[in-house]
């Protein structure tokens, strides 16, 4: 970490997770000076993660946390520096862009956010003693965990409908409990799931989830009230996959010329260039992103190579 931070740099990149850290191998090994900030941990949603199955070159799996900390210590390598801070704020000056920090003004010519996005929580009892150990947020990271085995996934919009008919591949039943009366989910997912999944697929609707439940340190059930008779309801479950929505870590770009799209996830071009000229974005926080490590790693070595483009002066304008 660096004692005493210096204000005008080449790069500050926002977010000091598998993206930013990639890109920084990236720039620090070419001797673009790079300072990161970070706000909660080094390795972002990574270091969180109990085990990453699907991330390359691991064929055994690796923990979040092994993989963020490898990362972590490559980048440092190369001389990346890690200030914990947050960025509430950036603005353009022409040549250096302004950042407010916790630490102070601060500039830099180029910027790559890599804030992430988090998933929303339900807030019951159980869910965070269990995260990411039997409560997961992502089909595609943890779905095949699951084969052959009992599901609640909780949920009623597009993502719940889409993630519940992947997680049909691996589990044997499913139970989806939706808080409305109805989904709002598109006609067309509601259709494909009641023509093709209904048989290892149960709706409940009008049903709250209020507690997940565990013994010997494992989920083994989910309790739920079905609201038109007020009678709380068991489901036994190996695992509960909420998807309430995603909260992008943009609330500090509100008022910035850099636009986001309708759920709030940043806009790029093909530079993974922002409308603000200099700044790029990469990672879970860029609108079109997978939401996995691979992708974040993948877009974070492109963002740094466009920025070293762009601080050579060959790079193409802004996005309109
Ligand atoms: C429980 C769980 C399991 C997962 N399992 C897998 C898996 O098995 N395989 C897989 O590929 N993916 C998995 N993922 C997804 C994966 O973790 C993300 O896709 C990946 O971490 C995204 O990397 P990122 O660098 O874009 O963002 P993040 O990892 O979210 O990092 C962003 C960082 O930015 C920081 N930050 C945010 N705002 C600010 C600010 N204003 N100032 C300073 N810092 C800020 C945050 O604190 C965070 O550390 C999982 C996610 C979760 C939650």
């Amino acid at each position: 970490m660096a004692d005493e931070v210096e204000k005008k740099h080449e790069v500050i990149m926002i977010g000091a997770g598998p993206a930013s850290l990639t890109a920084a191998i990236y720039t620090t090994r070419e001797d673009i000076e790079t300072l990161l900030f970070e706000r909660g941990a080094v390795g972002g949603l990574a270091a969180v993660t109990d085990w990453v199955d699907n991330y390359p070159g691991f064929p055994e799996g690796i923990t979040g946390l092994d993989l963020a900390d490898a990362l972590h210590k490559q980048a440092e390598r190369f001389g990346a520096i890690i200030e914990l801070g947050e960025v509430s704020k950036i603005t353009d000056e022409g040549e250096y862009k302004h950042l407010e920090t916790t630490s102070g003004d601060m500039y830099a010519k180029a910027i790559l956010i890599a804030t992430g996005s988090d998933y929303k929580k339900i807030g019951v009892p159980g869910e965070m003693e269990y995260y990411a150990r039997g409560v997961h947020y992502c089909a595609t990271c943890d779905g095949a965990f699951y084969r052959d085995k009992r599901l609640v996934v909780v949920g009623g919009g597009n993502s719940a409908v889409q993630e519940t008919m992947f997680l049909t591949r691996f589990a044997s039943h499913i139970d989806l409990l939706v808080r409305g009366d109805k989904f709002r989910a598109s006609e067309i997912l509601q259709r494909e799931l009641k023509e093709k999944h209904s048989d290892k697929v149960t709706v409940h609707f009008n049903t709250t989830t209020d507690e997940i439940v565990a013994e010997n340190n494992k989920v083994v059930k989910v309790v739920g009230t079905d609201k038109t008779t007020g009678k709380k309801v068991d489901f036994p479950t190996d695992g509960v996959f909420v998807f309430v929505g995603l909260m992008p870590n943009t609330q500090f770009l509100k008022d910035s010329p850099i636009e986001l799209d309708a759920i709030g996830l940043i806009k790029t071009d093909q530079d993974l260039q922002t409308t603000m000229k200099g700044v790029f974005a990469a990672g879970d926080v860029r609108s079109g992103a997978t939401m996995q490590i691979a992708s974040a790693v993948g877009e974070g070595s492109t963002a740094a190579l466009r920025i070293r483009e762009y601080l050579e002066g060959r790079h193409s304008p802004a996005m309109k």
